[in-house]
């Protein structure tokens, strides 16, 4: 049986972020490796910065 890795289990790339969905105000995940995000409640996805740069503005 061959072995296959996935080195994204490995990495265990998904991380809670401190970041509400910009479409439905869901929790957000990140993925680390990909410098993206996920929203857990519509799925969509955004651009770690988009996100970065969305919360700066509503300071
Ligand atoms: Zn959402």
């Amino acid at each position: 049986m061959a072995e296959f890795e996935n080195p994204y289990a490995q990495a265990n790339p998904l991380v809670r972020a401190h970041f509400d969905c910009l479409s439905c105000g869901g929790k957000l995940w990140e993925y680390a490796i990909q410098n993206r995000m996920v929203c857990e409640d519509c799925g969509e996805l955004f651009d770690s910065s988009d996100v970065f740069d969305a919360s700066l503005e509503h300071e």
